[in-house]
């Protein structure tokens, strides 16, 4: 669980930028440490406008409950569940994804208590659904100016014919034979130091305490089949190579009807023949004729955004970049937008027919 950040400092949750400057001032003057107060109690709040402060952090932190630095898979969520990806996390789009404040949930999934029907309470683990990751191509125009994407992926999914119930369609409920509808069952192990009873969920009807009457005839009680879906992503503008987008709740689905796993989708940008990414930039080349660069044009460019109207001003140089500002990437944080920086490179005829050696003759008379 991470730490209430907001707390913290003392403010709301919507609280607004010169708020939380507003409160840490106050609050960093009455714990510093050189001023007799608190040294715990400054770094946490430290710690907290860091992550406040800063809007693409902040809205992390709100969406997961934690912070990813995006160097690596080794902080703690990403860990839990298992993988390795680089490059941060930035979009939920699931359902439960906007207020789910401090609640990073790979595993919120176990104890649970459910009912035991005849009086008895069994705690009881109900296993959560996996989590799929999936890598997903997207052109460089869709890495900055965003978009739709649809593609299929199979997984496990609920059982189209019980509804993930187990049950075939109008079956009756019954208490589960096995535990007698308690949801756990006694098992006695003996070993050399003696004999342990323990108490585990039954298996059968994996601590609920019920099962239909008769199973579901395509799932046979499982109550989950392999489906091949359909999904639809909406790609935010100015996303990186690497970037992972998560969808709750389209993960694999719980057996016996818990919760469904997430599905983490790693965005892999392809390649531009003429844009290149650097940060919020986007660069380009430009070939120009020596008289273009020696005595200067208006050229039509082709940008992201359409077309446009360069000014090459006179004299220019092989290696100057002319930068259009507005056209380039949108910055991660999802505020502002870089500039098109266009790196000209003057090309110099490799061999020139006699008038162009006479002119360059002249040249040379000049001095250039
Ligand atoms: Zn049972
Ligand atoms: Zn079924």
């Amino acid at each position: 669980m991470a730490k209430d950040y907001y707390k913290t400092l003392g403010v709301a949750h919507n609280a607004t930028k010169e708020e939380i400057k507003k409160k840490y001032r106050e609050l960093a003057h009455k714990f510093h440490p050189d001023k007799g107060g608190d040294e715990a109690r400054f770094k946490e709040v430290n710690e907290a406008y860091q992550v406040l402060s800063d809007e693409r952090r902040r809205s992390q932190y709100d969406q997961f409950g934690h912070v990813f630095d995006g160097s690596g898979g080794s902080s703690a969520g990403a860990g839990q569940s298992g993988f390795e990806w680089p490059g941060g996390f930035r979009v939920d789009f699931g359902q439960d994804g906007g207020g789910g404040f401090g609640d990073f949930d790979f595993t919120d999934i176990f104890d649970d208590f459910l009912g035991g029907g005849g009086g008895g309470r069994a705690r009881t683990r109900q296993k959560r659904g996996k989590d799929i990751r999936v890598e997903l191509e997207i052109t460089f125009e869709e890495s900055i100016l965003g978009g739709k994407k649809e593609f299929d992926y199979s997984r496990i999914g609920r059982c189209h014919r019980c509804d993930g119930s187990g049950g075939e369609p109008g079956t009756k409920i019954k208490e589960c034979p096995t535990c007698r509808g308690q949801g756990s069952v006694q098992k006695t192990q003996r070993t050399i130091l003696g004999s342990f009873t323990q108490v585990a969920t039954c298996q059968e009807c994996r601590g609920s305490g019920k099962r239909p009457e008769s199973l579901c005839s395509h799932c046979r009680g499982k109550g989950v089949e392999e489906i091949t879906e359909t999904i639809e992503v909406v790609i935010p503008r100015g996303v990186n190579n690497g970037e992972i987008l998560k969808i709750t709740g389209k993960g694999e689905a719980s057996f016996y009807g818990g919760t469904p796993g997430d599905l983490y989708i790693k965005l892999h940008v392809l390649p531009h023949p003429i844009f290149r990414r650097q940060g919020d930039d986007i660069i380009m080349q430009l070939p120009l004729k020596l008289s273009q660069a020696i005595l200067g044009d208006t050229l039509d460019i082709n940008t992201l955004d359409g077309a446009i109207q360069l000014k090459i001003p006179e004299g220019t140089q092989s290696g100057d970049i002319l930068k259009v500002r507005g056209k380039g990437a949108f910055s991660s944080s999802g505020y502002g937008r870089g500039a098109l920086l266009i790196e000209t490179k003057v090309e110099i005829p490799k061999k020139g027919s006699k008038k162009v050696r006479d002119i360059a003759q002249e040249l040379k008379h000049e001095g250039f």
